[in-house]
């Protein structure tokens, strides 16, 4: 059972309102499913979006953020908990340890690295949390692509690659997440040709 959901994302806002709409419905999702939302602690971008929608419905939000970033990334101070830790290091292994499922929303690096982080550990068998793509407007096509191509280049093993389940919409997220493995869960070698 779900109880709590790392949720990773940017910092920024990003380019089109999609994205900080697809943040707030998130939280309210999560709201509605009675699941604690984990994240890394901030206020700004699309990371605080999804906290002020969690707090504002009720819910419970943990952040965690190191404290070289508390002052940059502006911790959010109104969280239901936020956990000031020494290293980046401490503080993914904190929101990995806190949570039953990894969902990766639009970002950037940081994004990237936590997704890719979380997904590593995953092909190694240390954890067999689910994770997610949200994958709102597309954001993601180019990375799917380039995880399929690491499959096609015998980089990367298919089952390894389908350990990533994609949404496209925040109402699939949930469901998606608590389905049992081993279903199609993204489309195969995306043509961004014909999009
Ligand atoms: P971004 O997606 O780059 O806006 O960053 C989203 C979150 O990831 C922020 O909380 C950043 O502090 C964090 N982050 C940025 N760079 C890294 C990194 N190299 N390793 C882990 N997390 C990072």
């Amino acid at each position: 059972m779900i109880k709590s959901i790392c949720v990773f994302c940017g910092s920024s806002m990003g380019a089109k309102t999609a994205y900080s709409a697809a943040a707030h419905d998130l939280g309210v999702e999560l709201v509605h499913h009675n699941i604690a939302l984990v994240y890394g602690g901030s206020s700004i971008g699309l990371m605080g979006l999804v906290a002020d929608s969690v707090m504002k419905h009720d819910g419970k939000a943990i952040g965690i953020i190191p404290h070289t970033l508390a002052q940059r990334e502006i911790e959010h101070t109104g969280l239901t908990e936020l956990h000031v830790v020494d290293t980046m290091h401490q503080r993914k292994e904190m929101m990995a340890t806190h949570s039953d499922a990894f969902v990766a929303m639009p970002g950037g690096v940081g994004t990237f690295e936590e997704l890719f982080e979380v997904l590593s550990w995953a092909q190694l068998g240390i954890h067999n949390k689910p994770i997610l793509l949200l994958n709102i407007e597309g954001y993601f096509d180019a990375l799917i692509n380039l995880i399929d191509h690491g499959v096609q280049e015998g980089f990367i093993r298919a089952e390894d690659a389908d350990l990533v389940r994609v949404a496209s919409t925040v109402d699939e997220v949930i469901p998606m997440l608590q389905a049992s493995p081993r279903q199609d869960f993204r489309p195969k070698y995306m043509d961004l040709g014909k999009t």
